[in-house]
């Protein structure tokens, strides 16, 4: 095990990544270990343990963390695809984009852009597009709810833009879709 030193903390504090190798940190509190630059929350001092190697972190009993990855590769492609997916499916409401989808699933927009597109054949956000237009499809055509709104509703920044995008997808707008595809 290697001292904290006041260096050491600054490391971690500051995420550096020039530290990355020479030490990693464990947090007693939640069982993970990290490398310095990891911008996971920073602990509290006194929750830390340093270790010189990954190993001596996982005979430890730590886990390494998901997010920095300190035992490499943890999480496979396949995996982590299937993880951006779960993160679009619980976000698209919100004002997501790809750097914000990028920090939610721990990992550097162009990098993770380009591993979705290598897995699925879509970009992350053409995804996100289709996720958001099948969710407004079936409020259109399920929900009395105005255009408006399901148009916000499905994460699309105004009813304008939701009606552009739409017409591209679909040729037709948003009201002749619920005209058409409605039973009632
Ligand atoms: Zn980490």
């Amino acid at each position: 095990m290697l001292t904290l030193t006041d260096q050491r903390f600054q490391a971690i504090e500051q995420n550096d990544a020039t530290q990355d190798g020479a030490f990693y940190y464990g947090v007693t509190s939640t069982g993970i270990f990290c490398r310095p630059s990891c911008h996971s929350r920073l602990p509290q001092r006194d929750h830390l343990v340093l270790f010189e190697t990954v190993e001596a972190a996982l005979a430890a009993g730590f886990r390494p963390c998901k997010r920095c990855r300190p035992a490499g590769q943890v999480v496979s492609t396949a995996e982590w695809v299937t993880e951006i997916n779960q993160i679009i499916m619980t976000h698209y409401q919100t004002k997501l984009d790809l750097n914000t989808l990028a920090m939610l699933a721990h990992g550097a927009p162009y990098y993770l852009h380009h591993v979705y597109q290598q897995q699925t054949g879509q970009t992350p956000m053409a995804h996100l597009k289709h996720v958001r237009l099948t969710q407004a499809q079936k409020l259109l055509v399920t929900t009395q709810i105005p255009v408006s709104e399901v148009a916000l509703t499905c994460g699309f920044q105004s009813a304008a833009y939701f009606s552009t995008v739409f017409k591209q997808a679909t040729q037709l707008t948003p009201r002749q879709y619920r005209q058409k595809n409605s039973h009632t």
